[in-house]
Parts: structure tokens; sequence; C-alpha cells
């Protein structure tokens, strides 16, 4: 099933549960608009190379779009399209006042040098900059970007239309960032784990955890976990996996990736696995934190951790997650579980407004606080009409989607 359509699954299922007129849905789940462009990139070697680049505005019923920009050779339009449509409904979730959209450039950041990334990244503002802006769709990090892609990204908006920093989130703390926007995704992750544990009767001491992709959302989350007294019992990373069921020093492989260009790559805090072994560990948590897709049909009953959190963006098919829902495995919903770099780049947006600093406490205080509510009110409906967190969560997203159409006169 391709992204859209398995995010269109998702929808409809909640859509059904709300009864939502068939009028409404096909309103709500075709983006308002799509746009591909041309990204031509000069090599370091002096070769010219012609990239595309796409980004998709999925929704503005609640207030400008909002959304990662992506750098993957596997991006595409249709998977540009279902990551902008579940970042309508992960706004809506956790009431920030924004709509969806997406970005990616289909390009392997890892063959690209500094200097490459900057005038792809400036190539792409290029193209698209018409259409973004802080009223009306603003960039932020996602895989493959960093801080440095956006202060490349507001520099070259610039160029264009003057000083404008809320035009990008996700910005370096020095450079009109926010702190503690790094590590938002990633603390939200590790945060809504050890509430759903708390919700399931455990507690975090000794909740052995399997964490896939160590990149920012996976590293984050995995030092807000362990530092909570769970024992990272396996991680990964594109180089490879490795497993300690006494738990993996959570420190010593930050230190590592931080001296290996971000890479687990010869880490010796554990024996090496093959990557897909992790999934079907012995394991409390199964966190996926790097690319979609990652548990489907073929390894769903081969999973044995009975808790998931989405840490990445649609790492469960809609089948996986029929066949998870039978056999009472718990699944935390990406558009709950990593709404926090989305909630953060909110304070920054809101900081780059205001021209005031916001502190890390403050950040942390409304950020724990933010989810906390979003995550009890979904636990709580959930319960009240026996629905998983993922249909009562898009349910969630949905009515708040829909009502802001309605009110708008827009429909
Ligand atoms: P990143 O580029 O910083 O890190 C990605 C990590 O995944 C890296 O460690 C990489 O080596 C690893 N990886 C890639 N392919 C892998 C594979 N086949 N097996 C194991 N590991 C693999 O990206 P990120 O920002 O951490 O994003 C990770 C996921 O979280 C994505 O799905 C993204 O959409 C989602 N997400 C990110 C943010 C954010 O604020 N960065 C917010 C919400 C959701």
């Amino acid at each position: 099933m391709k992204a859209f359509e398995a995010v269109q699954h998702y929808f409809h299922k909640a859509a059904d549960q709300l009864d939502l007129p068939q009028e409404i849905r096909r309103l709500l789940i075709q983006p308002e608009r799509e746009l591909t462009v041309q990204i031509p990139l000069r090599r370091d070697d002096g070769s010219l190379e012609t990239l595309v680049g796409y980004r998709v505005q999925h929704n503005s019923a609640r207030g400008p779009m909002k959304g990662g920009l992506r750098y993957h050779h596997h991006v595409d339009l249709d998977e540009v399209r279902g990551l902008a449509s579940l970042m309508t409904w992960k706004t809506a979730v956790v009431n920030i006042p924004y709509g969806g959209a997406k970005g990616g450039v289909t390009v392997s950041p890892r063959d690209l040098s500094q200097a490459e990334k900057e005038r792809v990244t400036r190539k792409l503002v290029d193209a698209i900059h018409q259409v973004i802006g802080p009223d009306t769709d603003i960039p932020a990090p996602d895989m493959g970007t960093g801080h440095e892609e956006m202060a490349w990204i507001m520099n070259q908006f610039a160029k264009y239309y003057g000083f404008n920093p809320g035009v990008v989130t996700g910005k370096p703390v020095e450079h009109y960032g926010i702190p503690g926007r790094e590590e938002a995704t990633g603390r939200g992750v590790g945060l809504l784990t050890i509430k759903l544990l708390g919700h399931l009767g455990r507690k975090a001491p000794g909740t052995r955890v399997a964490l896939q992709g160590f990149g920012n959302v996976g590293s984050h989350a995995a030092k807000f976990l362990a530092e909570s007294g769970c024992k990272i019992v396996a991680m990964s990373d594109h180089t490879g996996a490795w497993h300690d069921p006494d738990g993996i020093d959570v420190k010593a492989a930050l230190r590592h990736t931080l001296d290996n260009h971000g890479h687990l790559e010869g880490f010796e805090g554990g024996k090496q696995i093959p990557g897909e072994e992790l999934l079907e560990l012995e394991a409390d948590v199964l966190i996926p934190a790097a690319i979609g897709g990652v548990i489907n049909e073929d390894n769903a009953e081969r999973i044995k951790a009975p808790v998931i959190v989405e840490a990445a963006n649609a790492p469960v098919t809609p089948d996986a997650d029929e066949r998870l829902h039978h056999r009472g495995v718990t699944v935390l919903p990406d558009i709950l579980a990593n709404a926090g770099g989305v909630t953060v780049s909110y304070f920054e947006w809101a900081q780059n407004r205001q021209f005031y600093r916001w502190t890390l406490d403050r950040v942390r205080g409304e950020l724990d606080r933010t989810l906390t509510h979003a995550f009890d009110d979904i636990w709580d409906r959930a319960k009240e009409r026996d629905l998983s967190l993922r249909t009562t969560t898009f349910m969630v997203g949905i009515e708040r989607v829909a009502r802001a159409v309605h009110l708008a006169g827009v429909a």
C-alpha cells in the first residue's frame, strides 16, 4: 500500500466512527496544493545533476501549513502527500494553530558534500519561495535535514522577502532557533512512552526498549528513556544493529556517534545483529524511529513487544496494524507519539514573531503540558469507546479540522 493510501485507510476508519459525510471526507483528504520542482545541482566536481523536489500543502483550515523537509533517496510525490496529510491531523491532535504540509528532495544526503547540501537547499528555496512564508507554510527538519538546512532556508528566503525568521523552524539556537527544539521530538516520544507505560500499569525502571534509528529522534528518545530508568536493549541505524539484554550504555553510544559523523558503525557496546532482527526481539517496548513501513504484513506476527511507539512517521502499515490490534499489541500512533517536534516548532515560530526569547525550562514545561493534555484526552476517549489509540487520535484530529472548515465557511 502506498503512503497516501495508508493514511487514507486510517482516516476512513476514524471518519466512520464520526459518521463524517462523504463530501466532507473528500474535501479533507485532497491536498490543497502540490508542487513538483526541478533542482539543478552543480556538483563539487563541476558536473550538473537535476534533482526533483516537492512541497505538498495539505490543509490550511486551522492555520498556516507546517511540515518537515525530507532529503532521502526514496522521497516521491506520494510519500510527501501522505506525510503532509499526517501533519494536518498531527497539528490538530496537539491543538496548535497550524495546518499540514510536507516537502522533500529525492536525494541521499550522505552522497552530498556540505557545500552541495547547501546548494540543493538554496535552489529548493528558489523554486518554492512563492508558496512558503511565516503566514502560509513553514518548513522544518525531517529525515536527512537539520538546523543547518533550516538556517540556509531562512537566509535564502530573506534574499526575496527580507528578514523573516518565522519562515522556517528548527533553526540553530544561535540563529533565531529555540532551545529544546532539537531534542523535542525524541523527548516527546520518551515522555509519552513513560505515560503510556504508566496507564498500562508498568513503571519505567527495568522496562526493556528496542529502538530502530539513532538520528535526531531516536538518539534523544534513547537519552530520555535511559535517564528515566529504562533499559535500551537494542539500537540501530543504517550502518547496523546492536543488542545487549542487560542494557546498552546510551551515553557511550551518543559519544560514539558524536565522534563518528553521527553513525553507530564501529560501536562496541553490544553484540551486532541483523537490522531486521531488532524489530522481533524480546522487549517490552519497540520504538521504530527511522523510516516508514518497517512493521508490515511480513513481520507483524513475529513482533514480540506488547507496546509499539511510532517515533517515525508511518512505520506500521495498515495490514500490520490490524494484525497487531487483534493480538492485543498497544500502538501509540505517530501523529501523537512524535508530535513534540512540531509543538516546539510552534513555540519557535511564536518566539520569532514576538522577538522574545524562551528559556529551555519554559519550552520543556509547555511541551510536556501540551503532550500530556493531548495524551490523557485521547486515552480517556479510547477507553470510553473501546477503540484503538490510533483511531481515537485520528478522530480527535479530524473533528478539529472538520469544525474549522465548517466555521470558516469553506464548505
Ligand atoms: P535523521 O535523519 O536524524 O535520522 C534517521 C535515523 O534512521 C538515522 O540514524 C539513520 O541511520 C537511521 N536509519 C535509516 N534507515 C535505517 C534502516 N533501514 N534501519 C535502521 N536505521 C535506519 O531523521 P530523524 O529526524 O530522526 O527522523 C526519523 C523519523 O522520525 C522519520 O520517520 C521522521 O519523519 C520522523 N520525525 C522526525 C521529526 C523531527 O523533528 N526530526 C519529527 C516528527 C517525525
